[in-house]
């Protein structure tokens, strides 16, 4: 229901949580793979001066955004299609028979419940009450720490984060993490940037938080007051948040500390008796993400008042509650993180979202059906195969690199045969059995399911790092890297047109998978997961003089996406989009090697007039084909480490000179960057 914490070192493809499958196409497109063809193709552009819309005008304009969308790609064609076979599993699971597993009860029920737009109706905002009267009875601030822990179980994001993951220097070893957190805008930033734009959206968040108040009961006067509050609060405890851009730096995030170390730090807060209140287990460390924010915490705390405090987490709990409440509160939630912030015209239709919110529930008790029913072994076996070519590359590209020494090339090879691979669906599959779901209680289910993985994760605490736990569910349209783990992720979800077509040629399959699979292995290897050696241990393995080179080379990079319009005057930060940047580059250089492997200096023939090197970009562009709404833009350019897709595909083959022979391109073109960046 509520977007789970992903750590910081789990790299993804696209970003998670805003992608959210949606859109009604009529029952006969639902299932059907959309494959590339060369009809996709505007010929009256010029693919030398704009590969992507070259590539990717004609579906554009022929693919306008949804009005229950911000954003309409080819990715989401694909998980709007998983999306109609899990609404099917759930719709089954749905009927009740006295035969159904305890997965698929759980399920169907969850689902169902859901569904069941009258009985959220007539339960009113009456599921709040109780969390609503413990706030009312608290005697002092010493009683926060208590229901900020019962906030945190029911996945409020109030005040803090706390999380488990792995320790950066004992990778192995799973510890407690210590987060900031406790804002409702995106980002920090969001609070301090003075450009009208973001006044006004702070504006608009003050007068979205008064009617969700006023929906709660509470006079205009009040709820206007109350808001503000809120908004304070928010802003003072945004001031000591670490910004986005930072945050990529595994060195500024880690910051082990005792008990002691951290009570010193905010000594208001009395940490032990959250510990112990959200159920956490014993421990003597922890990492404190960042600890200006929890000093910075100790003075928000000391200048609000009880009352104050008791506003702040009222508006936690309803906020958080949103998407489970009544329409009005839906309706007015969506007003404002959807229409206002992403630009999304309208709600998507209920069975859509308790799709979706089944998916973040109980992802792999849908996934287990769902696997079944799509992958077979043999999309397995292709894909491993695929992965291994594309390591055999990246290995041959580590020892051809010009400007590495020996050394750094001999422990990088180190790391590369240590990158370990998860294709389909993980091998042990998470157990449910400990998550009670009840029909038609659709606001208890969310809960009890937060409650759920708040255990789930907090229970890891202490023990050793089990690798065999996934980040999402198989059907996700994603791929990841995870630096802690040193291992690749591909999910069922990603391996399908326009990714992954088994009939397809093997230049399309290489520009398209091969290249993400490229790209999650050059993660290992970017300006942050370079920082991990092959153990996923935060240690440094390079020689000085290569670090140097290594950095000169990233800031090509940077300097280049960095000169790129998101929308309007914005443009891309190129230090937060380094890493997916240098991601891009080096899955398309290594898949590119890969295919003329496969191809071992035969040409095959031209397919509808193109060649294999021409289809093999081709690939990759036509995988990105995207719409998004500006104000959607806008947004990503603040929180997103990814690039937009034109410049995922632009970027990335305008540095490549294996593009320029492949179509031709005169060295003066727009598509030949004249100062080409390559790092690996
Ligand atoms: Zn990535």
């Amino acid at each position: 229901m509520h977007a789970k914490n992903l750590f910081a070192v789990i790299i993804t493809f696209v970003l998670l949580t805003i992608v959210l499958p949606a859109q009604d196409q009529d029952a006969m497109k639902k299932t059907a793979a959309v494959r590339f063809s060369a009809d996709m193709l505007d010929k009256t552009v010029d693919p030398c001066s704009d590969f992507y819309t070259y590539a990717c005008g004609k579906w554009s304009v022929q693919n306008p955004i949804p009005s229950d969308r911000s954003s309409w790609g080819r990715f989401d064609e694909l998980a709007e299609r998983g999306q109609y076979i899990v609404h099917d599993i759930l719709e089954k699971a749905a009927v009740e028979r006295a035969d159904r597993t305890a997965n698929e009860q759980k399920i169907g029920d969850y689902y169902a419940s859901c569904m069941d737009k009258s009985a959220i109706e007539k339960a009113g905002t009456k599921p709040l009450s109780l969390d609503f009267e413990n706030i009312a009875a608290m005697q002092s601030k010493k009683d926060l720490p208590r229901q900020i822990a019962v906030l945190h179980s029911e996945g409020a994001d109030a005040l803090f984060g706390f999380d488990s993951g792995s320790d950066f220097k004992n990778a192995d070893q799973i510890i407690a993490q210590l987060d900031q957190g406790g804002l409702g805008m995106p980002d920090r930033d969001y609070y301090f940037k003075d450009d009208p734009k973001s006044v006004e959206l702070r504006q608009k968040y003050v007068a979205h938080m008064q009617k969700m108040f006023e929906l709660l009961g509470d006079k205009p006067d009040k709820a206007a007051a109350e808001a503000k509050v809120v908004m304070e609060i928010e802003t003072g405890l945004a001031k000591g948040a670490l910004d986005s851009t930072s945050r990529r730096d595994p060195q500024k995030i880690y910051h082990k500390m005792s008990d002691e170390e951290l009570a010193a730090l905010n000594s208001m807060f009395d940490w032990n008796a959250y510990f112990k209140a959200v159920n956490a287990p014993k421990f003597d460390s922890l990492n404190v993400v960042e600890p200006e924010f929890i000093k910075q915490m100790q003075s928000v705390l000391d200048a609000h008042s009880l009352d104050d405090w008791k506003v702040y987490l009222r508006w936690h709990v309803v906020h958080s509650a949103a998407l489970i409440l009544p329409s009005a509160f839906v309706n007015e939630n969506f007003e404002f993180f959807s229409k206002t912030l992403q630009g999304t015209k309208e709600l998507r239709p209920r069975w859509k979202r308790c799709v979706s919110y089944a998916d973040d529930d109980l992802g792999e008790a849908i996934g287990q059906i769902y696997v079944q029913q799509t992958f077979g072994a043999q999309g397995k076996e292709r894909t491993l195969a695929m992965v291994q070519a594309l390591e055999r590359s990246l290995g041959a590209d580590i020892q051809s690199l010009p400007w590495m020494g020996d050394d750094t090339k001999k422990q990088a090879l180190v790391k590369l045969a240590a990158i370990t691979n998860r294709i389909g669906y993980p091998d042990k599959w998470r157990d449910y059995s400990a998550m009670r779901i009840v029909r038609g209680d659709a606001f208890g289910n969310a809960e009890r399911a937060n409650q759920y993985d708040m255990h789930r994760r907090l229970d890891k605490i202490g023990k050793p790092l089990d690798k065999r736990n996934w980040p999402y569910p198989p059907m996700t349209v994603n791929a990841s890297y995870n630096a802690n783990e040193n291992n690749i992720t591909f999910p069922a979800g990603i391996l399908q047109p326009p990714f992954y077509d088994n009939q397809a040629d093997d230049a399309m399959n290489f520009g398209a998978i091969g290249a993400v699979i490229g790209h999650e292995l050059t993660h290992g290897f970017d300006d942050q997961g370079s920082q991990f050696d092959a153990e996923g241990n935060l240690r440094d393995w390079w020689t000085a003089s290569d670090k140097e080179k290594f950095e000169e080379r990233t800031a090509c990079i940077r300097d280049q996406y960095g000169s790129f319009v998101a929308v309007d005057d914005i443009k891309l930060n190129g230090k937060l989009t380094l890493g997916e940047n240098t991601a891009d580059n080096g899955g398309m250089r290594i898949a590119y090697m890969a295919l003329l492997s496969a191809l071992a200096g035969k040409e095959p023939a031209p397919i509808d007039g193109l060649t294999a090197e021409q289809r093999f970009f081709l690939g990759w562009a036509n995988a990105w084909c995207q719409n998004r709404a500006d104000a959607l833009k806008r947004m990503l350019a603040n929180i997103d480490p990814h690039s937009p897709a034109k410049y995922r595909v632009n970027g990335t083959i305008s540095n490549m000179p294996e593009f320029r022979e492949a179509y031709h391109c005169a060295a003066n073109a727009a598509m030949v960057n004249q100062n080409a960046c390559r790092v690996w």
